[in-house]
C-alpha cells in the first residue's frame, strides 16, 4: 500500500498542555494507518490574534499514513475531540488544535482542507518547532527554516522548559 508523509502541527493553550501534547501524539498514532517518523521540541508561544489568552503550546510531528487526506482529517479531529476540544470561538482558546500541514506534495485549495495549511508559511509556532525537528525541510520550494528566521511571531517563541 502506498504511503504518504505528512507533517502535523500541535497546539494547546487551555489545561495540562503539556500533558495534553504527549497524549495527543500517542493517539494519533495509535492507528494502523498511522506511523510516527519524528517529532519536535515543545515551544512556548505568544497567542497570534484572537482575543486575550494564555500562552500556548507548539510542537510538530512527521507521520507517514495510507489515510487519504480527508481521512488524515477526520483522524485528527477526532483526537481532538478526544481532548474535549469545543468549537466555538474562531482563534480563541483551545485544549488541543491539529492542523495538517503538509501531505506529500498534496494541495488543495478546499476551505474544509486547505493544503499547504494557509497560514503555516508565517508562523514561527509551526515553522521553528518543523525545522528544528527537520533542518532540511522546505515548504513552497523554500527552507523552513528562513521561513521561520522572517516569521513575525518569532521573538515571541521560547523553547519549553518542562513545567
Ligand atoms: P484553526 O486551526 O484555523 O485555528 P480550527 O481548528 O477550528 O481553526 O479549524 C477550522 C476548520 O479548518 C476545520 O473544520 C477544517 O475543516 C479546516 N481546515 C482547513 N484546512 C485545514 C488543515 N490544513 N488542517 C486542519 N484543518 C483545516
Ligand atoms: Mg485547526
Amino acid at each position: 500500500m502506498s504511503t504518504v508523509r505528512s507533517v502535523l502541527a500541535l497546539g494547546s493553550n487551555l489545561g495540562a498542555s503539556s500533558d495534553t501534547l504527549v497524549r495527543a501524539v500517542a493517539d494519533l498514532v495509535d492507528s494502523e494507518h498511522v506511523r510516527l517518523r519524528a517529532v519536535s521540541p515543545v515551544v512556548r508561544t505568544k497567542p497570534v490574534g484572537g482575543p486575550e489568552q494564555p500562552d500556548y503550546l507548539n510542537m510538530v510531528i512527521e507521520v507517514e499514513t495510507d489515510l487519504g487526506p480527508y481521512e488524515l482529517l477526520a483522524h485528527c479531529q477526532s483526537v481532538e475531540d478526544v481532548h474535549h476540544r469545543k468549537r466555538t470561538v474562531r482563534w480563541g482558546p483551545r485544549t488541543l488544535d491539529v492542523d495538517i500541514i503538509t501531505y506529500g506534495a498534496w494541495t488543495s485549495d478546499d476551505d474544509a482542507l486547505t493544503i499547504p495549511h494557509p497560514r503555516a508559511a508565517s508562523r514561527a509556532f509551526v515553522l521553528q518547532p518543523w525545522a528544528w525537528m527537520d533542518p532540511g525541510a522546505e515548504l513552497g520550494g523554500r527552507p523552513v527554516a528562513g521561513l521561520a528566521a522572517e516569521a513575525a511571531d518569532l521573538a515571541g517563541l521560547v523553547p519549553f522548559e518542562g513545567v
